[in-house]
């Protein structure tokens, strides 16, 4: 789909101004988010700015421009203003049309995307006689987030992670509405509890091995290929068949309905995640938070106990808790804080340290210092929004390249200067708590 988006006012025209800010500067960070959202994440969208920069463009030339150019979709995005007292978001289509058209249909789906994540109130969906909407030739949406004269709504404007989640929110909408197929290679979504998983189908599992191999030897004539797979299980071989891995669940389930249609009843699926993916931060917490706190005590016997906060943390923001746990001991020498942190600024992740006379941010407890942990990793592993609940407690979150690290071995350079071998460091040392707590 050809998308037309524009960025409202820019150049001599600002657009409203309150509480230090520009409308035009905000519809540009937020349209230029979204553009690198919808290019970088989905298939077959072509996306044209009204404008790139800080320049003046009439309406009329917005129009003729998305016309000429045959636009499916016109987009522009606008902050309203009414004096201070007004707050929230609305967005508009041309008053001309009825609620059964289609462009009324995708401004509800865009609607209900953005409100989903712009913490702003709800003022519903609208209709005008605005230039934009009645001169496009195509459906045209305008959106209003939020007021730049009310203080609360400005406070939001002036976060950039607010800026980033009503690009998000416009993504998500323009996605839905129009059906974009998400790119194969698009890095998975942090709440993925699954990621780095692989589903392997078993299509039986015996304890002789000549029973398994018969097992391969009828689904080949079925032309399922399966081969045999031993495993120990509590001291026990077992000889499992397996027929299929897949890192997509849904895929797995398909195939153990393929086994069940050729008479294998007892076919089913394992959930695996294999050492090589603990090069990934996104993804499932695999140890228990007492597999965590027992393996530091074998290293420092007096060492606080903050498995639970990496586990707890780790899930909610899909990332590897277990493996971030791996980077507090390496960062904290095992919880005895021999560099320059000490130990009462709770900063288990060395977040803002450089020497003695700069030795980082500090955290009211320990259960603070682990959740910023845990967002400065979502600050270099995602490009997504920080999922809200939790305040951002992490002061340095805006000064990351959002999703510049999607690996421990990324951050070589980044968290840890020079650090050449700073993220296998970490990785190491998550493989030794693996070997030790299994
Ligand atoms: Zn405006």
């Amino acid at each position: 789909m050809k998308l037309y988006v524009d960025p409202g006012h820019g150049g001599k025209d600002p657009g409203a101004q309150g509480n230090g800010l520009n409308e035009k500067e905000l519809t540009l960070d937020i349209a230029l988010k979204l553009r690198s959202i919808l290019t970088n994440s989905y298939e077959d969208i072509e996306i044209k700015m009204s404008r790139m920069t800080d320049v003046s463009k009439s309406l009329q030339e917005r129009t003729n421009e998305a016309n000429s150019w045959g636009a499916d979709y016109f987009l522009a995005i606008h902050i309203n203003a009414a004096g201070g007292s007004a707050q929230g978001y609305e967005d508009y289509i041309y008053s001309g049309l009825s609620n059964t058209s289609t462009t009324a249909k995708y401004q509800e789906i865009i609607h209900s995307e953005v409100m989903k994540v712009n913490q702003l109130k709800d003022r519903g969906r609208k209709k005008a006689n605005f230039h934009v909407l009645r001169e496009s030739a195509m459906p045209a949406f305008l959106s209003e987030n939020g007021f730049i004269d009310n203080s609360h709504d400005a406070a939001l404007m002036k976060q950039d992670s607010w800026l980033q989640a009503v690009a998000q929110g416009h993504a998500n909408g323009v996605a839905a509405a129009f059906n974009l197929k998400r790119k194969a290679n698009n890095p998975p979504e942090p709440t993925n509890p699954v990621a780095g998983t692989l589903y392997k189908v078993i299509a039986g599992s015996f304890q002789s091995r000549e029973n398994a191999n018969e097992r391969v030897a009828f689904l080949g004539a079925k032309g399922i290929n399966a081969f045999v797979n031993p495993t120990i299980i509590s001291g026990k071989t077992w000889y499992r068949v397996q027929a299929g891995a897949y890192s997509n669940r849904e895929n797995a389930e398909k195939q153990v309905a393929v086994l069940k249609q050729v008479g294998i009843a007892d076919a089913f699926l394992i959930a695996e995640t294999s050492i090589a993916a603990a090069d990934s931060i996104l993804g499932p917490t695999r140890l228990s938070a007492e597999q965590m706190n027992s393996f530091v005590k074998t290293v420092n016997p007096d060492a606080l106990e903050l498995g639970s906060y990496y586990q707890d943390f780790g899930k909610f923001y899909g990332i590897r808790g277990d493996i971030a746990f791996a980077q507090a001991l390496h960062e904290t020498n095992y919880f005895r804080f021999t560099g320059v942190v000490r130990s009462e600024q709770n900063n288990f992740a060395g977040i803002g340290a450089i020497n003695v006379d700069h030795p980082g941010a500090s955290f009211a407890d320990s259960k603070d210092g682990v959740l910023a942990h845990l967002q400065h990793l979502f600050a270099y592993a995602s490009t997504e929004p920080l999922p809200p609940k939790y305040p951002l407690v992490d002061p340095r979150f805006q000064l990351v390249k959002r999703g510049s690290a999607p690996k421990w071995t990324d951050l070589n350079g980044k968290w840890a200067v020079p650090g050449t071998t700073y993220g296998q460091s970490i990785v190491d040392l998550y493989k030794r708590m693996v070997d030790v707590t299994f």
